[in-house]
């Protein structure tokens, strides 16, 4: 594998499991150094040393991106402790489904906490950084992808507040892309489908087994195959920015 990231440094929140775990070790793997967010310390640490175990670099921040502050000092000290910032990865996500009738409030606010405004406050203490990056980095370009979702661009009954908070996301990308174009700072949201990990077991059982009943037993994603999407987004050349990936299991339809 060709080490093109050699020299830059990537955020991942949500790094402690499934995609963003995947992809911390995959740009790792491409020669960035990694800043892994998370609030599983434990899960992080171990993660740590498996990007050891391949050669690479990386910095454990437990820290919950619901705060603005810690997101923003997360930020602050990956440059502290790695040197710059030329990727960030805002993967962090919760996804609670069910009737919008008679749902918690609480649960909705919970998803938008991370999905959206973690992923915005993450955003904001970054862009200084990016645009920098951009300016005087190795690759003369910066990234920031937003992992959304399908239910990014379609709605579903039983996710009204998850899909809200996704297609929240999918607007904040646009909009930002468009700023930061000038500046080679790329903007770049990644919609998977199903991918096998634990974001489903944060629900009920019996919603877990209206989902089941959904997919049946139709092969689903894996992490690493959404990592390998934010891999090709990252790496290509300076004057190629990929807008949006949509990277469904072949048999979802
Ligand atoms: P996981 O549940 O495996 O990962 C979610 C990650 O988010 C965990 O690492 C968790 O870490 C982190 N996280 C949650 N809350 C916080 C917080 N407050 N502060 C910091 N980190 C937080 O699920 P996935 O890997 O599947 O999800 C990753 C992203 O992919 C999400 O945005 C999700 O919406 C999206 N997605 C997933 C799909 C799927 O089918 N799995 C499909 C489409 C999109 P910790 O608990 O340690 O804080």
């Amino acid at each position: 594998m060709t080490r093109t990231l050699e020299g830059t440094v990537a955020l991942v929140t949500g790094a402690s499991s499934g995609i963003g775990r995947a992809t911390a070790l995959e740009l790792a793997r491409r020669g960035a150094a990694v800043s892994l967010v998370g609030r599983r310390e434990d899960r992080l640490i171990e993660l740590a040393s498996e990007i050891a175990g391949v050669g690479g670099r990386s910095l454990v921040l437990a820290a919950d991106i619901t705060s603005a502050q810690a997101a923003a000092q997360a930020v602050e000290r990956t440059v502290e402790g790695l040197g710059r910032l030329d990727t960030l990865v805002n993967n962090a996500g919760l996804m609670l489904l069910g009737p919008a009738a008679g749902a918690t409030v609480g649960d909705w606010q919970r998803m938008i906490d991370v999905n959206l405004a973690g992923l915005m406050y993450c955003t904001h203490a970054a862009v200084p950084h990016l645009v920098k990056a951009a300016a005087d980095g190795p690759r003369q370009v910066a990234d920031i992808v937003n992992i959304s979702s399908v239910a990014g661009r379609v709605a579903y009954g039983m996710s009204a507040a998850y899909c809200a908070t996704k297609f929240g996301v999918g607007a904040f990308s646009e909009a930002l892309r468009q700023e930061l174009a000038r500046l080679h700072v790329r903007v770049s949201a990644v919609e998977p489908g199903a991918v096998d990990t634990e974001l489903r077991t944060h629900n009920p059982e019996e919603i877990q087994a209206q989902l089941d009943a959904r997919f049946g037993d139709m092969e689903r994603l894996q992490g690493d195959d959404v990592a390998d999407a934010v891999a090709y987004i990252v790496t290509r050349a300076r004057h190629v920015a990929i807008g949006e990936l949509l990277v469904r299991p072949t048999e979802q339809v």
